[in-house]
């Protein structure tokens, strides 16, 4: 079994289609939403799927012949190394805690397996460090 995030992005048109719903029946997979938004611009759902790498490739698939955009958790919050002045601003924001402060060299680690890009750090941290992928 793996286990892998996205972040989901539906257009208004396709916001009340059951696209999601279908996604679930039709591949066998368990999902867990960590986040879900909607507004003028359309949907966003931050999803962790449960599912063997077959599965999930071909629920991936799916979404995307549907229109829906995806984009690995992982590459959406990203920490830029060289703005970074290990403050620690974000260790203290974050609610899931996807900082470390490494003892040894006092450096603020990010740890992005962890990351429900709620964008808390994003607003607290006083260089622009860490950012949104799009
Ligand atoms: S708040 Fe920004 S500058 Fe401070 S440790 Fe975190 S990423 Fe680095
Ligand atoms: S976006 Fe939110 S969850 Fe992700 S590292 Fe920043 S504060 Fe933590």
């Amino acid at each position: 079994m793996g286990s892998n995030r996205y972040m989901l992005f539906f257009t208004p048109d396709l916001i009340n289609e059951p696209i999601t719903y279908r996604m679930v029946k039709d591949f066998d997979l368990m999902i867990n939403i960590l986040r879900a938004e909607i507004d003028d611009t359309g949907g966003r759902l931050m999803i962790a799927f449960e599912g063997s790498p077959q599965q999930i490739k071909s629920a991936l698939k799916y979404l995307t012949d549907n229109k829906v955009q995806i984009k690995e958790l992982n590459e959406y919050v990203h920490k830029d190394a060289d703005r970074c002045t290990d403050c620690g601003m974000c260790v203290s924001v974050c609610p899931v805690s996807a900082f470390v402060v490494d003892r040894g060299t006092w450096k603020i680690i990010f740890n992005s397996d962890k990351c429900i890009a709620c964008g808390m750090c994003i607003d607290a941290c006083p260089p622009g460090a860490m950012k949104l992928g799009q």
